[in-house]
C-alpha cells in the first residue's frame, strides 16, 4: 500500500548553490497525491510545483523543477531520493526559498527526519512503472540506460560507473538491487562531492555559494580535503546512485527495471525519462502485487535491520 508521513518533518539549513537560509517542511498528503513542492515565499500563483520529470530544467550541477508561472525549486534530488528510499509516495513539501537545504550533503538527515516521524499506510495500492523496452541516452561524456528486469518483482536494480582524473576518486563501479532498505543502508549517507579545481569556476558562475567542507566532499588529486575523510571508500559512486534514485523518482512512481549509468548525471537521467515516456510501448503503469511492492526501495525501512547510521 502507499505511504505518507505520520506527521510533518521539518528541516532547516542552507542551499548549496544559492547559499540562502531555508526552512523546508515535508507534510503528509492523501493517497494518489504524489510529491509536490510549494514555495511559501512567493506571491505568484499558488507556488505549487509538481516533483515530475516534465517540469525539470536541466542543469549539470543539480535538479531544478519549474512550474508554468516560472516558480522554481532546485537541488531537490537528495530529498527526492530519501522519499523514494523510505517508501513515501505522497507528500507536500513546503519551502520558503528557491533551493532545498543541503544539510550534510547526503540524504541521511532527510531519512532520519522521515523515519523519526514515521510512515502512515494509506488505503490505496502502489502503482509502479514497469520498463518494457531498453532506452538509452548518450552524450560525449557518458551514457545512461533503462532496461527491463528479468522479473518485475526484482524491483529496481542499479549499476553505476564513474571515472575521475583525481586519484582520490579514480574509477569506481557499483551494482545494487535497491530492494528492502538497500538505499537507506548502502547509499543514503554518501555525500555530494566536487573537485577543488572546480570550486573557483562554480563560485565565479554564482554556484556552490553555500558549499563548505561540512556539506561536500572536496578532493584535490589524491587528497580528500574535507575533515574526517570519506564515509565509504567508494562514497562518490554511491552518491551518484543516490542522485540517480532521486532523479528517477521524478517519474512519479517507482520504476521496475534496471538503471545503468556510465559517467551519467542529472541531465542524462532526466533525458532518459523523457525518452522513455516519449516512446510508445516502452513502459506501462502497473498496480503492484504484494511481492513486487516488497521489492521496492522503501519496503521495510522501518524495521530494525536499518543500521544506526540511518536512524541514530
Ligand atoms: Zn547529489
Amino acid at each position: 500500500m502507499q505511504n505518507t508521513l505520520r506527521s510533518s518533518a521539518i528541516f532547516e539549513g542552507t542551499g548549496l548553490h544559492s547559499g540562502a537560509a531555508v526552512r523546508m517542511i515535508i507534510r503528509p498528503a492523501p493517497a494518489n497525491h504524489g510529491v509536490w513542492f510549494r514555495r511559501t515565499d512567493v506571491e505568484v500563483g499558488n507556488g505549487l510545483i509538481p516533483a515530475r520529470w516534465d517540469v525539470v530544467e536541466t542543469s549539470p550541477l543539480c535538479t531544478e523543477i519549474v512550474n508554468g508561472e516560472g516558480v522554481a525549486v532546485s537541488t531537490i534530488e537528495h530529498v527526492m531520493a530519501a522519499l523514494a528510499g523510505c517508501g513515501v509516495h505522497n507528500a507536500l513539501i513546503e519551502i520558503d526559498g528557491p533551493e532545498a537545504p543541503i544539510l550534510d550533503g547526503s540524504s541521511v538527515p532527510f531519512v532520519r527526519g522521515i523515519l523519526s516521524v514515521g510512515l502512515r499506510r494509506q488505503n490505496a495500492r502502489i502503482r509502479a512503472i514497469e520498463v518494457l523496452d531498453t532506452i538509452e541516452v548518450q552524450t560525449p561524456s557518458g551514457w545512461a540506460r533503462l532496461s527491463p528486469s528479468a522479473e518485475p518483482s526484482n524491483g529496481l536494480e542499479m549499476s553505476f560507473e564513474i571515472e575521475f582524473a583525481d586519484a582520490a576518486i579514480g574509477r569506481q563501479e557499483k551494482r545494487l538491487s535497491l530492494a528492502n532498505g538497500t538505499f537507506v543502508r548502502e547509499l543514503s549517507d554518501s555525500r555530494t562531492f566536487c573537485r577543488a579545481s572546480d570550486v573557483d569556476a562554480m563560485r565565479a558562475a554564482g554556484k556552490a555559494l553555500g558549499g563548505t567542507f561540512e556539506n561536500a566532499v572536496v578532493v584535490d588529486g589524491d587528497k580528500v580535503l574535507s575533515p574526517g575523510g570519506l564515509r565509504h571508500a567508494d562514497e562518490a559512486v554511491r552518491h551518484k546512485m543516490l542522485d540517480a534514485l532521486g532523479d528517477l523518482a521524478l517519474a512519479g512512481a517507482p520504476i521496475l527495471g534496471l538503471y545503468e549509468g556510465h559517467k551519467a548525471g542529472h541531465a542524462m537521467t532526466n533525458a532518459l525519462l523523457r525518452a522513455m515516456f516519449a516512446k510508445p510501448g516502452a513502459w506501462r503503469l502497473v498496480t503492484c502485487d504484494p511481492m513486487t511492492a516488497a521489492s521496492l526501495p522503501g519496503a521495510g525501512v522501518e524495521s530494525d535491520e536499518i543500521p544506526q547510521v540511518a536512524v541514530a
